[in-house]
């Protein structure tokens, strides 16, 4: 097993438990706040790069060093301060990380497969490439109407680079959506008659050693394009959802991925997976792990980028998940409606990640409700879902 746990101890069966290893991780939101949590549980120390000072990881790492993503000096010092690194942003200048790879630090996801997934481009040329379903897409560096046309309607274009959370996507469904073309190298992609959107966690160390997570299903909100319900296991036959898996370890095994990767795929109205995209970190669709599994998707990264045996993904009870994001109309110092009621539902973990300012669709935190009984986690899940909001203290 490779490993990047210094054996100071002098014996190799004896590691030094205080601190275990010296994690940094570039990206102080919920993700990081959460992988924190968990490293630390493992007796880690954590050092947290990000641009606000008492960012949601910071508030809870050992260290936090105020940068920002691009900033050479600020990742260096806690590339050089840590014996990993990793991220919970894509959006990170991938050739500092790759320098200091060169230099001889561990960085996990390797900086080579980081821009590889920043660009949407050489993403789906290596999905095709290894033979891994997607939809059908065409690169265009300056996209026109001609263009889109040529390719034919409907379409969904998608930047390159620089997108998030449907940004830098488009829909174009005749020449009339001129309005909708985004100026940018983007590819265009057949639009897909989407049955459902499923998503698969997988993680993998260095070894080789991989785990796949149950498939789970996800509504999104169309208003800010945001996970908004999250189903697991999803409502799939067993075959389909072991397809599904296989797919994702396939996915991660080509990228040669190392920590946790979150694989979004769409199962179409004729049966079949594609591959949309993968994120190389844990992922909003795989939140609902921390109250519902045996080893959760932030553990498992920690175990994976320090190249320890990965923790099992069994399910202990069907799940339900909603995000708490800021309701649209005020912004400001963060309030929240409804806490109580969530406490007081059998079942239900509520997770508030610290932030103290409030922004419409802002990420303020996630509900987890588990229950045995037949779609109870999903009906407990709606209701919460029109009781508990957050909102800023001053009006738009
Ligand atoms: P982002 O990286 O911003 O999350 P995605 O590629 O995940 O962008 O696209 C955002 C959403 O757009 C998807 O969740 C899906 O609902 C829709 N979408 C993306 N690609 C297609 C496609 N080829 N056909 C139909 N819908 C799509």
């Amino acid at each position: 097993m490779t490993s990047v746990i210094s054996k100071s101890s002098g014996d190799p069966k004896l590691l030094p438990a205080g601190p275990l290893a010296r994690v940094g991780i570039i990206g102080g939101g919920q993700l990081g706040r959460m992988m924190t949590k968990k490293a630390k549980q493992l007796g880690c120390e954590v050092h947290v790069l990000d641009p606000y000072p008492q960012s949601p990881a910071g508030t809870v790492a050992t260290y936090q060093i105020v940068g920002r993503f691009d900033d050479p000096v600020k990742i260096r010092a806690l590339v050089e301060a840590c014996d990993v690194t990793t991220y919970d942003i894509e959006h990170i200048d991938a050739e500092i990380l790759a320098t200091l790879e060169q230099e001889g630090h561990t960085i996990y996801p390797t900086p080579g497969l980081l821009a590889v997934i920043q660009d949407k481009l050489l993403q789906k040329e290596l999905l095709v490439a290894h033979d891994i379903p997607t939809a059908p897409f065409l690169a265009v560096d300056d996209p026109s109407m001609a263009d889109m046309e040529a390719f034919g309607f409907p379409l969904v274009q998608k930047a390159r680079k620089g997108g998030y959370d449907g940004k830098g996507v488009s829909v174009l469904r005749s020449s009339e959506d001129e309005g909708e073309i985004l100026h940018c190298p983007s590819i265009l992609e057949k639009m897909v008659d989407i049955d459902v959107e499923l998503a698969v966690m997988v993680a993998r160390n260095p070894s080789g050693e991989v785990v796949t997570y149950p498939v789970t299903e996800m509504e999104f909100d169309m208003r800010a394009n945001l996970l908004d319900l999250l189903l697991v296991p999803a409502r799939i036959s067993d075959g389909l959802a072991e397809e599904a898996r296989a797919l994702a370890a396939r996915v991660v095994k080509a990228l040669d991925g190392v920590g946790v990767f979150g694989v979004e795929m769409f199962l179409d109205k004729s049966g079949t997976l594609l591959v949309n995209e993968v994120a190389p970190r844990p992922h909003n669709s795989g939140h609902y792990t921390l109250d519902a599994c045996v080893t959760c998707q932030f553990e498992q990264h920690i175990r994976a980028i320090l190249g320890m045996p990965l923790g099992a993904s069994h399910l202990w009870a069907p799940a339900a998940m909603i995000n708490l994001i800021g309701e649209p109309g005020s912004r400001g110092p963060a309030r929240i409606a409804g806490l109580p009621e969530a406490l007081a539902t059998p079942g239900a973990s509520v997770h508030i990640y610290g932030k103290t300012e409030c922004r419409p669709f802002r990420k303020m935190g996630h509900i987890t409700v588990v229950d045995d009984r037949e779609n109870q986690a999903l009906i407990k899940a709606k209701q919460l879902r029109d009781i508990v909001t957050f909102h800023g203290a001053n009006p738009e």
